[in-house]
């Protein structure tokens, strides 16, 4: 598995989308990720492969970033907030509301609300806006450019949202966990049975989870020289598209 990031370039400074594991959480795993985190799944805790590492290597300070979109706030989506604490967070409402204000299971399991204890500015977004490609509700994001998209993929967590970019050559969709395995992009039946039965576990609701799927299904289909899909987790989808050999 990765944990597939976004860093854009805008006039506004930069915009990161996702932030996988921060440093925090690769300094004392098991106290900020649990035990399950730790010894089952048992990342490759690298600190050089955290986001605000990668953006240092690229010559940037880590305030340059000054805008972060998250997919959802699962553990490792939300984990390296705390690296760039002055930036602004943009996520959909209902997200932040399961995390602050939703169940037992949301509020205490779930989510890990040390990873964002420096208090970020939370730029929230209700599910409403234009068709985008077949998707409903798509809209742009407060004081960042129009190249920028919020596509509400709603179902692995209550606001659980993609992220599309117009690179002025072919849009890019991250779709989060919408979906784990590549092959999902094609046939719902070919992905492996032990991340199949992840995804339904951890799922907060079945049916807009499989109807999203599908919509991502026909997007690929007809529109896949346009818009080039992925997900946050699947090697093969992060190698082909950072050009990893
Ligand atoms: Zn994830």
């Amino acid at each position: 598995m990765v944990c597939h990031c976004l860093l854009i370039e805008t006039d506004e400074g930069l915009v990161l989308v996702d932030t996988g594991f921060g440093t925090d959480d690769i300094a004392h795993p098991r106290r900020r990720l649990g035990a399950m985190m730790h010894f089952v799944l048992a990342p490759d805790f690298d600190p050089r492969e955290t986001a605000v590492a990668q953006v240092e290597a690229l010559g940037f300070r880590a305030d340059d970033v000054r805008h972060i979109v998250v997919t959802h706030l699962d553990l490792d989506h939300a984990g390296g907030l705390g690296d760039f604490p002055n930036a602004t967070v943009h996520l959909l409402r209902d997200e932040h509301t399961a995390a602050f204000d939703g169940t037992w299971f949301e509020r205490t399991v779930r989510y890990h609300h040390e990873q964002w204890a420096h208090g970020p500015v939370w730029k929230l977004y209700a599910e409403a806006g234009e068709r985008w490609f077949g998707f409903d509700a798509v809209r742009g994001l407060d004081g960042l450019p129009p190249e920028l998209l919020l596509v509400p993929l709603r179902g692995h967590s209550a606001g659980h949202t993609g992220v599309a970019v117009d690179t002025g050559a072919g849009w890019l969709l991250h779709c989060g966990d919408a979906y784990f395995h590549a092959s999902e992009k094609h046939d719902a039946t070919q992905c492996p049975p032990g991340l199949r039965a992840f995804q339904t576990l951890v799922q907060r609701d079945a049916g807009p989870r499989h109807a999203n799927q599908a919509r991502l299904r026909a997007l690929v289909a007809e529109h896949g020289s346009e818009v080039t899909v992925f997900c946050a987790h699947d090697a093969s989808e992060f190698e082909a598209l950072a050009k990893v050999s």
